[in-house]
C-alpha cells in the first residue's frame, strides 16, 4: 500500500470540529481515554494469546508507557496490545461505525455540556485533538507483520501508509501538543508531575501497569487495585483499610465499610466508607457530596449526587 490521503466522513469532521473549537474544559480527559483504549487493547491481546501460540514473546509483559518529550512538545502513549490491521485503522479511526445519526446528534449536544462523558459515546480517540494539532498512530496487529502509520492534523483528512513497526504488535500514539497560552489554563502534558497526577486521578485502577521513565528507573504510575471489583469474601480487613487510606488520604481507619455487589439487569459494585471524623466542610452550604463513579475501572465523575440520596430513611 502506498501512502494515501483520505477524507473523514461527515460525522467525524463534525466531531473533530467540536473537539478543536468548542470544548474548552476537561481537556485533560484525553489521557484517560487513550489509556483506556490501550488497556482494552492489552486485554484483547492477552485473551488472544490464551488460544493462539506465538502472539506474545516469551516473558513479554503487557504494559502502557507514557513518553513525554519537552523539547519537541510531544507525548507518546505506547502499548503492546492487540494493535490494528490497515483495514481496522480505516474502519475504527476514520468513521463512527457504531453510532447512528440520532446518537450523533445527541452526542454533539451532550458533549458540549459534559465533555468528560466522551468515552461513553465510543469516540474517545478523537479527544486527542483537544490537545494536539497533529496525531500520529503507528500500529501493528498481533500475529501479523504489517505496520500501519496513520496521521492527521484534524483538518478533515488523514494519511495512511504501510510502515513496519519495529516493536512488533501494539500501538504508538504520538500527540504533537498544541501551543496553549497562559490564558487557556491548560497543563503542560510533557511535565512528569502533571502526567503522574492525571494517571492517579483517572486511571489509577487500570489493571495493566502504566509506566514512565523516572529519574533513574521506570516508575509505575497506577496502583492497579480496584478493590470494589473483588469478591468481598476474599478481602481482608487490612486490605479494606489500606484501600481507604489510599483513596481518602485519611490516616485513620474508617468507622464503617460497606461493600455491595448488585447483579441482575443492572450490575454494579459499590464500596462505601464512613470516616471516623466529620469532614471539616460537612455542614457548609456549597459542599459537594456524592460518590465517585467509575466505569470499567476508569474514573468518570466525582461527587455523583444521583448515586447517593440526600437523606436516608429511618
Ligand atoms: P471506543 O474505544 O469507545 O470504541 P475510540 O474512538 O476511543 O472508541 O476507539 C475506536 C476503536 O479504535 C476502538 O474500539 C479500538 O478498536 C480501536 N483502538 C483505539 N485505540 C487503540 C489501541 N491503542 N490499540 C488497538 N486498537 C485501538
Amino acid at each position: 500500500m502506498a501512502k494515501q490521503t483520505q477524507t473523514f466522513n461527515a460525522e467525524i469532521k463534525q466531531l473533530l470540529d467540536l473537539m478543536i473549537h468548542s470544548l474548552y474544559s476537561h481537556k485533560d480527559i484525553f489521557l484517560r481515554e487513550l489509556i483506556s483504549n490501550s488497556s482494552d487493547a492489552l486485554d484483547k491481546v492477552k485473551f488472544l494469546s490464551l488460544t493462539q501460540d506465538n502472539i506474545l514473546a516469551p516473558g513479554e509483559e503487557l504494559q502502557i508507557r507514557l513518553e513525554p518529550n519537552k523539547e519537541v512538545q510531544t507525548l507518546k502513549i505506547i502499548d503492546n496490545g492487540i494493535g490494528m490491521s490497515p483495514d481496522e485503522v480505516v474502519e475504527y479511526i476514520g468513521t463512527i461505525a457504531r453510532s447512528g445519526t440520532k446518537k450523533f446528534a445527541q452526542l454533539n449536544n451532550e458533549l458540549k455540556e459534559r465533555p468528560e462523558l466522551i468515552g461513553q459515546f465510543g469516540v474517545g480517540f478523537y479527544s486527542s485533538f483537544m490537545v494536539a494539532d497533529k496525531v500520529t498512530l503507528h500500529t501493528q496487529k498481533a500475529g501479523t507483520s504489517i505496520g500501519t502509520l496513520w496521521e492527521s492534523q484534524g483538518d478533515g483528512t488523514y494519511s495512511i501508509d504501510e510502515i513496519p513497526r519495529a516493536e512488533g504488535h501494539g500501538t504508538t500514539l504520538t500527540l504533537h501538543l498544541k501551543k496553549f497560552t497562559e490564558e487557556d489554563e491548560v497543563e503542560d502534558f510533557t511535565e512528569a508531575m502533571t502526567l503522574k497526577s492525571l494517571v492517579k486521578k483517572y486511571s489509577d485502577f487500570i489493571a495493566h501497569p502504566i509506566r514512565m521513565k523516572g529519574e533513574s528507573e521506570d516508575e509505575t504510575l497506577n496502583s492497579q487495585k480496584a478493590l470494589w471489583l473483588k469478591n468481598p469474601a476474599e478481602i481482608s480487613a487490612e486490605e479494606y483499610k489500606e484501600f481507604y487510606r489510599h483513596v481518602s488520604h485519611d490516616w485513620n481507619d474508617p468507622l464503617k465499610t460497606i461493600h455491595y455487589k448488585a447483579e441482575g439487569t443492572m450490575e454494579f459494585n459499590a464500596l462505601l466508607y464512613l470516616p471516623t471524623q466529620k469532614p471539616w466542610n460537612f455542614n457548609m452550604r456549597d459542599t459537594e457530596y456524592g460518590l465517585s463513579l467509575y466505569i470499567k475501572r476508569v474514573f468518570i465523575m466525582a461527587d455523583c449526587k444521583d448515586l447517593l440520596p440526600l437523606t436516608c430513611g429511618s
